[in-house]
């Protein structure tokens, strides 16, 4: 049991920020991988198999610009205490000078975590749920849960998924709604079914894990659909309440959706405070992809 909590402690433990202080997922994703890889009964990851779509997953979940340097978190992470690389004999994995390893010495090496650590996981499928859990509540937004999972082609149920690492406040949502009028912040949907609005959330500017607050000044009303803009990075808001759209959006209903509304003003809250230039900066700064991968 101690050997449990020790895990899910050092996965708590795990930093996801670069050197200047901006959000970096690599460690979690590829973590979350490696637990999605114990989940299917998988051998050890081979860097060369998983170099591409970890860059990948970097990038579609990472802040604008996360460049795509998949061999950082997967040799760095030996520092964190429960994870190891293992290169075939007579294979000797050369250090660079900022303390990552060649990539080409890293293509010939496995990783995963520590044989203590892998026997526990493999002998206990809640364990990786909770693990899963663990990662994705202390690194994204919840509206982001499902769409990692199911990029991860990992199973993890409601059940065993347990309760958030991160406590939420339940008043959020009516709060925000209520100062919003049951409308989108972006694009005015509010429709209603038996009196029940439909389609419409309480979305967190600054992201509640990463210290954003349930106020209305971290909050917007907004639908499903620009909810889940926000939270990927698809849709911004300027300091001065406007819509800013990501660049590399295109497809049907493209412009209905997304560019008709860049450049306008954000619907205001009915006395209640607009969302703060603070909560704002750190979207812009973490979560909007102001550049195109
Ligand atoms: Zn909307």
């Amino acid at each position: 049991m101690m050997t449990e909590q020790e895990f899910l402690k050092r996965l708590e433990g795990i930093k996801a920020w670069d050197q200047r202080g901006k959000r970096a997922p690599h460690k979690p994703l590829l973590l979350l991988m490696a637990l999605g890889n114990i989940q299917r009964q998988e051998p050890d990851l081979r860097f060369k198999d998983i170099e591409a779509r970890l860059g990948d997953l970097i990038v579609e979940f990472g802040p604008s610009g996360a460049r795509k340097n998949p061999h950082q978190p997967f040799y760095r992470l030996r520092n964190d205490g429960l994870w190891e690389v293992r290169a075939p004999h007579g294979v000797d994995i050369r250090e660079t000078s900022s303390g990552d390893a060649r990539i080409t010495d890293l293509r010939k090496a496995e990783g995963g975590f520590t044989s203590h650590y892998d026997t526990l996981l493999r002998s206990k499928p809640d364990l990786i749920a909770k693990a899963a859990k663990v990662l994705l509540d202390r690194h994204f937004t919840p509206g982001l849960h499902e769409d990692i999972l199911m990029a991860l082609n990992m199973a993890v149920e409601r059940r065993t998924y347990g309760k958030s690492v991160v406590k939420r406040d339940p008043k959020f949502r009516s709060m925000i709604l209520t100062a919003y009028e049951a409308s989108c912040a972006v694009c005015g949907v509010a429709v209603t079914m038996n009196g029940i609005s439909l389609g419409l959330e309480a979305a967190h500017v600054r992201w509640a894990c990463h210290d954003g607050p349930s106020t209305v000044d971290n909050g917007v009303c907004l639908c499903a659909f620009h909810h889940k803009a926000l939270d990927r990075g698809a849709l911004g808001i300027t300091e001065d309440h406007r819509v800013r759209i990501a660049p590399g959006i295109e497809g049907e209903l493209a412009e209905a959706m997304f560019f008709r509304y860049g450049g306008e003003k954000l619907r205001e809250p009915k006395a209640a405070p607009h969302i703060s230039r603070e909560f704002l900066g750190w979207h812009g700064e973490h979560i909007f992809k102001s550049e195109a991968a």
